[in-house]
């Protein structure tokens, strides 16, 4: 996978590349990336890169003539790279989208600044047009940085472990179980038995109620998506049950008869 920015502000990017796993993954050959400077294709001897919105009103719009000179600059250096414009206006940014972009042979992502892009780039040059969400930022690099980061993750070879990124929230429409490390008492609260016993499929069954309990409590919307296994019936099945029979032990005042109860 090959990243071009295309931004006003490349130097925002080097600490951005220089720590964590995307350094890791540009200097084992994973991925590569770049910032280029915009106004490296801006003419005149100011080299401005933006001007003011015809029909009058406030702020500055980026120029066409440079984006599209840096785009088509771009598109030659990675042949076959997607052109996203990070703008509030897209779609919104979520893991699914991260792996589609992730079997890409190249992404350019476009960085708006001010206003936006002239609307000519937008039909001309754009392939995509990604909102990492409901809120306006003040320029695209920031979101830029979200994308390369949870596209970089799904590259083979950019995680230590191969499989660590297919357990992670939002794979298959599941959040990840919860995590414990040392010490197995902390201020009094233990580490779950099961997680010390090494008994792994155990462990494994332990992990799977976890993630089914985290989605079911913080995000139902996932599960309604999700095609569950026969396991996970069985683990939903269960907890019904088992509330069921916490509902047939209470009287509760004022509640009237609860449903299927004599
Ligand atoms: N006037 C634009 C609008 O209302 O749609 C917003 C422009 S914003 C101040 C400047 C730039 O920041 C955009 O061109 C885009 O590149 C970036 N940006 C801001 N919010 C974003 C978001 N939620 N997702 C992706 N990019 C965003």
């Amino acid at each position: 996978m090959n990243f071009v920015a295309l931004t006003i502000f490349p130097e925002m990017f080097q600490p951005f590349w220089g720590h964590g796993i995307v350094r890791r993954a540009i200097e084992q050959g994973v991925i590569s990336a770049s910032a280029v400077n915009i106004r490296e294709f801006a003419a005149g001897r100011h080299q401005v890169t933006d001007d003011s919105p015809y029909g009058g009103g406030n702020g500055m719009v980026m120029k066409p003539e440079p984006l599209a000179a840096a785009i088509r600059w771009a598109a030659e250096a990675v042949p076959g790279a997607r052109t996203v414009y990070l703008s509030p206006q897209g779609r919104v940014f979520n893991q699914e989208i991260a792996a589609e972009l992730s079997i890409q042979p190249g992404l350019i992502l476009i960085c708006g600044r001010y206003e936006g892009i002239d609307e000519r780039i937008c039909q001309q040059f754009v392939d995509d047009e990604i909102s990492i969400g409901d809120y306006v930022l003040t320029g695209g690099e920031l979101p830029a940085m979200v994308l390369m980061e949870a596209v970089t993750r799904l590259i083979p070879g950019a995680l230590g472990g191969e499989e660590s990124a297919l357990k992670d929230s939002f794979s298959d429409s599941l959040l990840e179980h919860g995590h414990y490390t040392r010490p197995a008492n902390f201020e009094g609260e233990p580490v779950p038995d099961v997680l010390l016993s090494g008994n792994h499929a155990q462990i494994e069954k332990w992990r799977l109620e976890s993630s089914l309990i985290r989605t079911v409590l913080k995000r139902k919307d996932l599960l309604m998506q999700r095609q569950l296994t026969l396991a996970e019936v069985r683990i939903l099945q269960q907890w019904r049950l088992d509330i069921d029979h916490i509902l047939q032990s209470q009287s509760i005042s004022g509640a009237g008869p609860l449903p299927g109860r004599q």
